[in-house]
């Protein structure tokens, strides 16, 4: 199987988004407790890692550790806004240090929604460079984009100019919102969306990627609502093929490995035919509404058939319907027999710790957090709860 590890290499960020589901807490890494993790990623037989955050780019020994993951056969990726890879220099020494692939996350190619969206002005400017110099230095580049209230509408528009404009760019990526975590739990009137409110644009918006030749995936939005291209579907094609996620969260949750990717179902999907294979509702408050899921009754096997005999994806082994069906009931099996994770607590992995916490780690996060108080009030948005980013004992 190939799977791809996450590793948060920082919590803080030089943008602002509402809708943060990872924002700033006191841990930091350093080289050292980075190591540990790529380490533990070898080990495990993992395909690749993706270097993430906060914002990746601000740990400043982000190219030694892209290097030493790299050296270490990985296949080394990177979610970023774009800023510092805007710097040429920096494209270059991340594409010397190994980078292959980076996901940069631009919202909404309107200035003033995507303002709005990351608290901050400029930022399309400098991810439209970060997208050239990548390009410029063999770095492959994906666009990743979150779904939100204020794009749901115009998901197509963004991909019609990344069509025009960008010839290069073959794959894209959408992550319908979070509203469980972070600033996205206190914001979620401004910024989680009906699943209706995209519906439209986001078919569209595949419909041309699909038209053009390109590929993308889709997470956190329930079949229903992608059906025609449900085998594009994250969690899906997780289902499908057996394949589970590790993070390593530089907050309290530390280490959290995902095998089960089933969420909120509504009473309707007990007759669907594709809840073999759907993740559901992504959502562990009140954020979205179960009653907006209605079942669809379309062949499960031709999804299942494209997703094991897709050629741009040989990770899973066996290509043929009947082979499947055998290793997935073995699979639901074992499942049924292990007892189900938490929904609230998912499965830690206590291997090796993510990240320290150190007496300056924890300055540096108090005067971050007084700054953002500051610019959230500004901006208009609520602040996260601090307790998610410490641990017990620590006081705030
Ligand atoms: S009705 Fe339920 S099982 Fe069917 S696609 Fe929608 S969320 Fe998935």
């Amino acid at each position: 199987m190939a799977n791809i590890g996450y590793i948060q290499v920082v919590r803080h960020c030089n943008h602002f988004c509402g809708f943060c589901s990872n924002p700033t807490t006191p841990y930091t890494h350093t080289f050292e407790t980075m190591k540990v993790l790529v380490d533990d990623f070898v080990q495990r037989g993992y395909f690749g890692v993706i270097l993430t955050g906060g914002e990746p780019t601000l740990h400043p020994e982000l190219p030694r550790i892209a290097a030493y993951a790299s050296e270490q056969g990985l296949h080394v990726r990177m979610i970023t806004n774009g800023s510092r890879l805007a710097d040429r220099g920096f494209a270059r020494e991340m594409a010397e240090a190994g980078l292959k692939l980076v996901h940069v996350s631009v919202y909404s190619l309107r200035p003033e929604v995507e303002a709005r969206l990351r608290g901050a002005t400029g930022t399309l400017e400098k991810a439209y460079q970060a997208v050239e110099n990548a390009h410029a230095n063999g770095i492959e580049v994906n666009i990743n984009c979150v779904i939100n209230k204020l794009n749901a509408d115009h998901l197509d528009e963004n991909i019609e100019y990344w069509i025009n404009h960008h010839p290069e760019i073959r794959h894209f990526i959408w992550n319908n919102l979070d509203p469980s975590m972070g600033r996205a739990e206190v914001n979620q009137a401004e910024f989680t969306p009906r699943l209706a409110d995209f519906e439209a644009s986001l078919f569209r918006a595949m419909r041309l990627l699909h038209r053009s030749g390109r590929s993308f995936r889709v997470e956190k939005v329930p079949l229903c609502y992608m059906t025609e291209f449900a085998w594009a579907s994250t969690e899906t094609r997780k289902i499908v093929k057996g394949e589970e996620r590790i993070v390593h969260f530089l907050d309290r949750k530390q280490t959290v490995r995902q095998t089960d990717w089933e969420h909120i179902y509504a009473e309707g999907c007990d007759v669907c035919t594709l809840r073999p294979i759907c993740g559901g509702l992504f959502d562990r408050g009140n954020g979205y509404d179960p009653a907006e899921l209605a079942p669809v009754f379309v062949s499960m096997e031709a999804i299942v058939e494209r997703i094991i005999t897709d050629p741009g994806d040989p990770s899973y082994p066996l290509r043929t319907l009947g082979a499947w069906r055998a290793d997935f009931e073995r699979r639901l099996a074992e499942a049924r027999s292990a007892p189900r994770p938490s929904r609230e607590e998912p499965p830690q992995d206590t291997t090796n710790p993510v990240g320290l916490i150190t007496p300056e780690s924890l300055r540096r996060f108090q005067a971050k957090r007084e700054a953002e108080a500051r610019k959230a009030q500004v901006v208009g948005i609520a602040m996260e709860h601090a307790e998610g980013a410490l641990p017990g004992g620590v006081e705030r």
